[in-house]
């Protein structure tokens, strides 16, 4: 996607801390953090949302939330929310799926 930001950052096309990556997706530090650790986890594949999703792309989701339990481990995390804004009226704003990892003290978002 031409003007997708997230696509941008997985292209390196816009700096980012990333935080962690594999072959699929990639995990940044939110550039407006809502909590201490803050970091965003999306698949390389441009996916709109979580309304957007296909059966087929069941493995890449469940690889997402392995990639939020792989980094609070790293990051010694003792308790994190996780959560997906979806749509506008679900305070989506980056139409490009991303999970947020967030700890502690979180907000809401
Ligand atoms: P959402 O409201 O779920 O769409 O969340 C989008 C998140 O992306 C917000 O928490 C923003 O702070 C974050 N964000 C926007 N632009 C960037 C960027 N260039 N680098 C890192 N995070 C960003």
């Amino acid at each position: 996607m031409q003007d997708c930001i997230f696509c941008k950052i997985i292209k390196g096309e816009i700096p980012s801390v990333k935080v962690f990556e594999t072959e699929s997706l990639v995990a940044f530090n939110d550039i407006n953090p809502k909590a201490r650790v803050h970091i965003l986890i999306a698949p390389k594949k441009h996916i709109e949302s979580i309304k957007h999703i296909q059966e087929t792309e069941k493995d890449l989701i469940g690889e997402i939330f392995l990639a939020a339990k792989k980094i609070a481990e790293e990051k010694n995390l003792q308790g994190y929310k996780l959560l997906f804004n979806v749509g506008r009226e679900g305070g989506q704003i980056v139409d490009h799926l991303h999970l947020h990892l967030l700890s502690p003290d979180a907000i809401s978002v």
